[in-house]
Parts: C-alpha cells; sequence; structure tokens
C-alpha cells in the first residue's frame, strides 16, 4: 500500500471489505479454474500450433490459423460452430451481422429482456429513419418489458409468442448501463425452454460481458446463435479489435455470408498478423474475467462497507463483470471517475469531465485508461449525470491494480465534505 497515499478509514474499509469477499473469491477462483482447464483443453483438442499464428494477406484463403480459430471458439462455447475475427469492429458490429444474417423481410422478432443495448436502437431501427436498419428491410421488433424488479416476465413472453409467429427471439444477458439484474444462464435457459415448447423462433442472445462469468455457455444451455465484443471478456485484454458469433452451423453460415458476401462468407478475410493476439487472448480470458469479477466483488463490497447501495451486493450470483454504484450526486460520480482514471495504467495524468455524448439525454463522465481504445476488460468506470447518480464499472486485467484504481477511486469520494 505504500506507494499510495489511502487514509486510514479507506485501509480499514478494504480490510473488512476484502475480508468479506473470501468466499466469493473461492467460489471465482474455482470457476476460473474450471474454465481455463475446459479452454486449455481446447487449445489441445485443435492442435493449436505456431504455424496457425503466420499472417495472411489479400484475400486470406486457406488461412488455417483463421479456422482453427474458429473451431477453437465453437468448442470453447459448446457450440455447433462459430466465426471469431477481428474485422468486426466492435460488439455492436457483430451483433448487426448476426441480426442481418439469419433476419429476412417480414420476418418477426421478439426482444424478450425489454428494449436493447443502445446502440442497437439503429440497427433494429427504433431511431435512425433511412439508414438502412432492419426496419427499412422489413423487418419489425417488439418488446416485451421486463417486471419492475428488473425481471424477465416470463409469462408476458408466452403469451406473446402465442399471438403472433416469429423468426426468432432476442435475448441481451448483460444489464448494460441500467440498474436491472443481469440474467444468469438459469434465467436464459428457462426462455429458451419457453420459446422452444410454444413457437419455432430461434434465440439469439447478446451474449456481451458474460463469457466465463459462469460454468454453463449459452451453447450448453441450447442458445442457438449468440454474438460478443473481443474488447471484452473473450478477448483475455490481448485482442485489439474484433468479434465473435457462434450457435447452431447452418445460422453461422448464414453470419457469415452478411459478414462478407453471399456466396463466398468465412472463406476470405486476411488475419495480417492477429491470429496470435486472438489465440492469446482466448487463452487468458477466463483467468482475466476471474480477475474482473473479483474487481466487482470487492467494489461491491468496499461501498457496502462505506454505506452505499451496490448493484449485485457482494454476496449474488453474477453472470457479467459489471458493477453499479448508487453514489447519489454529481460531485461523487465526478470525484470517483477521477480518483479511479488516476489509477489508471495508461493516461493516469487525464483528468476526465463530464461531457455531452451522442445518444445521451445528461452529460456523462468516462474513466478510462487502456491499452486498447474502448476497452472495458481493462478497467473502467462511466457514469451519467442524472438519477440515480450511479457509477457503472467493468473490468481489470489484475485484481491487484484494479483493486488500487477502484481505491484511489473511494477516496476521492470519502475526501468530499459532507
Ligand atoms: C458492450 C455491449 C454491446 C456492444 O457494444 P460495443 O461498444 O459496440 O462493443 C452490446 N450489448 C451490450 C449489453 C454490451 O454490454
Amino acid at each position: 500500500m505504500s506507494f499510495f497515499n489511502l487514509s486510514e478509514e479507506l485501509c480499514s474499509f478494504s480490510e473488512k471489505a476484502l475480508f468479506k469477499c473470501k468466499e466469493k473469491f473461492q467460489e471465482i477462483d474455482a470457476l476460473t479454474e474450471y474454465n481455463q482447464q475446459k479452454v486449455l483443453k481446447a487449445f489441445i483438442n485443435q492442435g493449436v500450433s505456431e504455424s496457425h499464428f503466420t499472417p495472411s494477406t489479400g484475400y486470406g484463403y486457406g488461412d488455417r490459423g483463421r479456422e482453427v480459430l474458429d473451431e477453437l471458439t465453437a468448442e470453447i462455447f459448446d457450440a455447433e460452430d462459430a466465426i471469431i475475427r477481428h474485422s468486426f469492429a466492435s460488439g455492436t458490429h457483430t451483433l448487426c451481422v448476426m441480426l442481418f444474417g439469419v433476419l429476412r423481410p417480414g420476418d418477426n422478432v421478439l426482444c424478450v429482456t425489454g428494449t436493447p443495448y443502445d446502440t442497437i436502437h439503429s440497427v433494429i431501427g427504433l431511431t435512425g429513419e433511412g439508414m438502412g436498419s432492419l426496419k427499412d428491410f422489413g423487418v419489425t421488433f417488439d418488446i416485451v418489458d421486463l417486471l419492475h424488479d428488473g425481471t424477465v416476465d416470463y409469462d408476458s413472453i408466452k403469451t406473446e409468442l402465442a399471438k403472433k409467429e416469429y423468426k426468432a427471439v432476442y435475448i441481451q444477458r448483460s444489464r448494460g448501463y441500467s440498474l436491472r439484474p443481469t440474467l444468469l444462464s438459469a434465467d436464459i435457459k428457462k426462455i429458451v425452454n419457453i420459446v422452444k415448447t410454444n413457437s419455432k423462433a430461434i434465440t439469439m442472445l447478446d451474449n456481451c460481458y458474460g463469457e466465463f462469468t459462469e460454468y454453463e455457455t449459452p451453447g450448453a444451455i441450447g442458445v442457438d446463435l449468440f454474438a460478443g465484443s473481443l474488447i471484452k471478456n473473450p478477448g483475455g485484454g490481448i485482442a485489439k479489435c474484433g468479434g465473435y458469433i457462434a450457435g447452431k452451423k447452418e445460422l453461422v453460415e448464414l453470419c457469415s455470408y452478411r459478414m462478407t458476401t453471399p456466396g463466398v462468407g468465412r472463406e476470405v478475410g486476411a488475419t495480417l498478423g492477429n491470429n496470435r493476439d486472438i489465440f492469446m487472448g482466448l487463452f487468458n480470458a477466463p483467468h482475466v474475467t476471474g480477475e474482473a469479477l473479483k474487481v466487482a466483488v470487492f467494489t461491491a463490497a468496499l461501498f457496502e462497507e462505506m454505506g452505499y447501495e451496490v448493484s449485485p451486493n457482494s454476496s449474488e450470483n453474477r453472470a457479467d463483470i459489471i458493477q453499479s454504484i448508487k453514489l447519489g450526486n454529481r460531485e461523487k460520480l465526478v470525484a470517483f471517475c477521477q480518483g479511479l482514471q488516476s489509477g489508471s495504467v495508461v493516461d493516469s495524468y487525464v483528468v476526465p469531465e463530464p461531457w455531452a455524448m451522442p445518444g445521451y439525454d445528461s452529460d456523462v463522465i468516462m474513466a478510462a485508461g487502456a491499452f486498447t481504445n474502448g476497452s472495458s476488460i481493462e478497467l473502467s468506470a462511466d457514469a451519467p449525470l442524472r438519477e440515480p447518480f450511479a457509477v457503472w464499472l467493468q473490468g481489470g486485467l489484475n485484481f491487484h491494480s484494479g483493486k488500487i484504481g477502484v481505491l484511489l477511486g473511494a477516496q476521492k469520494v470519502l475526501d468530499i465534505k459532507e
């Protein structure tokens, strides 16, 4: 602790918080061990070799490393097939390819976890008239809202499925930047079972932030198609960009035709030297996700000790790496984010300020000092400056540095005289 200036009061909160985390940390270690072994075994089963790291150029025909990465990803996520590419520009782009890959004019989709994540609005056509959204192409979306406590309204899903023929049911696992609980695999499984018994619809899942946070994968619980971002959990803090889509073979193939072109699909796509990073990131992902989970649990425990409301709390089961803290006012949000930034490994000297952001109806403050731009498996926090004045925190490449970042944020909050 001697490298950083923390008050005795905070150190005492921190000790108590760490003590409180003991049991959860043991659970996380057991989970990490399981997922790490699973991933290692998959690498061995797929015969990953140094030759697979060789860069391809141009069309990228016959890039064996790219093919092995696909097979490896499918095995890790218990899916029939997968595509994993650096050329997906973001998580949203990956989800967009998943949706456009499978949906056709006239299809109806039922979103069963409320209004999807902000950046998906213009993809499905809730906003962005004329941009070429799914709505522009004649695909309709109906939304089943979450219940008042933020949990899934299973009864209404059943009712809605009986009213119309749906091509797909869309599920979002993570809370994103809302205060609803994240769906556990058990919740997703329940939705999948309802869909399978009441309709012919396929299930699609936005799996962002969920990878390696549980024992079960979406593939293992029968989700037909799912996707995520490589600058979150499955990139292990090493992949520089990209995403993956996994699931049923025929559906992944359709996505491959949207990813490049109908007909050519996954046969092209130069990897330019990115394979090694994606292999190494996937290999590290279970461990790094475990570290991020520990940062989140510690943060929850620390702010509980300090008297704040947190979600999830320090003893809840988790299925993503996101932690929110209700700090209660603007000054504390700014203080926390500035403190956290000061403990970042990159750009520690930057002082974040609240700013108007496109797509938000209030100013937003963001703390991020990462090796990869926008990476949220690295320690980062965002807070819209509006009720309930909560900050959303995620990531941490290792627990020890993540803990310091959080403590520096907490110190700034404690330093505010009330
Ligand atoms: C991060 C995230 C996305 C994708 O966001 P990008 O910033 O485009 O990577 C989509 N849905 C959820 C729930 C997310 O957390």
